[in-house]
This record gives C-alpha cells, structure tokens and sequence, in this order.
C-alpha cells in the first residue's frame, strides 16, 4: 500500500491510473468492521481503491472530543493492507487547509436539523472537507456508511448540486453482536456503558414511539438529544456520560 502525505504526489499517481475505475473511502482512522465493509465494497466494484485517514479538525464543534478523538494509526495501516487497500491518503491539516478554513461549503436546509443543531458548524466542517478530499482523489465512486444517515444525504446532495462527477454509495450499518452499530468513538466506552449502550439500538427498532423511546432512555440514564422519525427511518442521537452515540433504522 502506498502512504500519500502530499495532494501534489497523490496527483502524479492519479495521471497513471486514469484507465482505472477508482473507488474512495474517506474516514477518521481507528478503522473497524464498519471501515471494513466499505472498502471491501470498494474493492470489489473499482480496480484501485484509496482511503483517506484523516481527523477534520473543522467539523468538530468541541474542542475536548477532537483532542480525544482515538488515533491508531499503525492499527489501521496494518487494517487496510489486510483489505488489500493501494493507496492511504493521509495529510496533515496544513495539506488541506491552505486556505485556513477561510472557505467552507454550507448547505442551509437539511444541515440545520437534528446533527447540525446539536453540532453547530459540523456539517460545514464536513461537507467542506469532503468537497476538497472529493476533488483531491477524483475517484469514480465513493462509499458512505448509512449509519452517518444525515451526512449521507448531504453528501448525495452536495455532489447533485455542484454537479461533482463521482457516484456516491450508501452501505449498510455494520453492528457488533449487541446490535450497537460500530464506531470510532465506541472504544471509549467501559464494560457498564457497553452493557447499557446496546438498549439505544433495541429501543430505537422497537414498536415504541419516539417520545416513549425518549422516555425509555431517559429513565436508563441516557441524556437524549433526540429521537425522531424521518426519511422513512428513525435515527437518534444519545448520550452516555461523555460519549455521543448516533444510530438509525429503516422503518
Ligand atoms: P468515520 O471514520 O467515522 O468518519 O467514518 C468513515 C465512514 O465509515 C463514514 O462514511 C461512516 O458512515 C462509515 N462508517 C462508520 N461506522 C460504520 C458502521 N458501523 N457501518 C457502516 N459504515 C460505517
């Protein structure tokens, strides 16, 4: 696997691949199973496959969570050989943001609810970040997990607006044996938060309504930011302690 510091090299290596379907993984690193299913995805639709690893300080709107934010990264360089990954991109801030963030990408509709009002400035953090790495990679297709729904959509929607000429596609949730949807920020999680996390995903596909979801929570000790019907799934998005969850279902 080649290890891409600088967008300058990644565009020599791009002018040699130009007859090769290129599939992209953007992440923040401390790679899982739910990574994994990705980039298997994109290895077995494109000839070449790149991940990004890199932690977008814009798109966090604390600074504590960006400071403890996990950061593995021989565990993931060891992971993305396994899946037989060509290239990891893998810039500094200072690589992406020559500009020092003084250009962003905002979306006005669908960002202001339920993520971006918990989250204010995460989704311009975001969307911005995915616009440059997006423009950076030039790949055909690049794959997003469901369990990010709302950033999913805006992701979809930023591509048909600005008329990006990448295919966006959505993967399915990838969930541990609990039912509790694999992410980065898991890790942190001690054995009880672990035992009383797995009722978020329960309750969440359960035949509850969303105020007796919230209410179940509530009474688990949960801090709920909110649990809603919409896209015709339900998503919510909770606090255990000091670690935020998010999860959706198909309805
Ligand atoms: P992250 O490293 O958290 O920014 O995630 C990188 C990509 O992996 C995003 O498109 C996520 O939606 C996706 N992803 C994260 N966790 C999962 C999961 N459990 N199942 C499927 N995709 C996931």
């Amino acid at each position: 696997m080649n290890i891409v510091t600088k967008v300058e090299s990644w565009l020599e290596f791009r002018k040699l691949l130009t007859d090769k379907k290129i599939g992209f993984v953007p992440t923040m690193g401390h790679l899982h199973d739910g990574h994994g299913s990705l980039f298997k995805r994109a290895k077995q639709e494109n000839d070449i496959v790149v991940a990004s690893i890199f932690i977008n300080p814009t798109q966090f709107n604390q600074s504590n969570d960006f400071a403890n934010y996990p950061r593995t990264l021989d565990h993931d360089v060891a992971f993305l050989q396994s899946f037989e990954v060509d290239y990891l991109f893998l810039p500094e801030a200072s690589e992406i943001y020559p500009d020092d963030y003084q250009f962003q990408m905002t979306e006005n509709v669908l960002s202001v609810e339920l993520e971006g009002e918990y989250r204010p400035g995460h989704f311009n953090g975001m969307l911005t970040v995915v616009l440059k790495l997006l423009n950076i990679i030039q790949a055909d297709r690049a794959y997003f997990g469901e369990k990010d729904y709302q950033q999913l959509l805006l992701v979809e929607k930023m591509v048909k607006a600005l008329f990006l000429p990448v295919k966006i596609i959505p993967c399915e949730t990838i969930r541990a044996k609990d039912n509790v949807a694999l992410s980065s920020r898991n890790s942190r999680l001690n054995e009880e938060q672990r035992l009383k996390a797995s009722h978020f995903p329960r309750l969440l596909q359960s035949e509850l309504s969303s105020f007796e979801i919230t209410d179940e929570l509530k009474k688990l000790g949960f801090k709920v930011d909110y649990i809603v019907e919409k896209w015709q799934r339900r998503l919510g998005a909770v606090w255990l302690d000091d670690i935020r969850l998010i999860d959706n279902f198909s309805l």
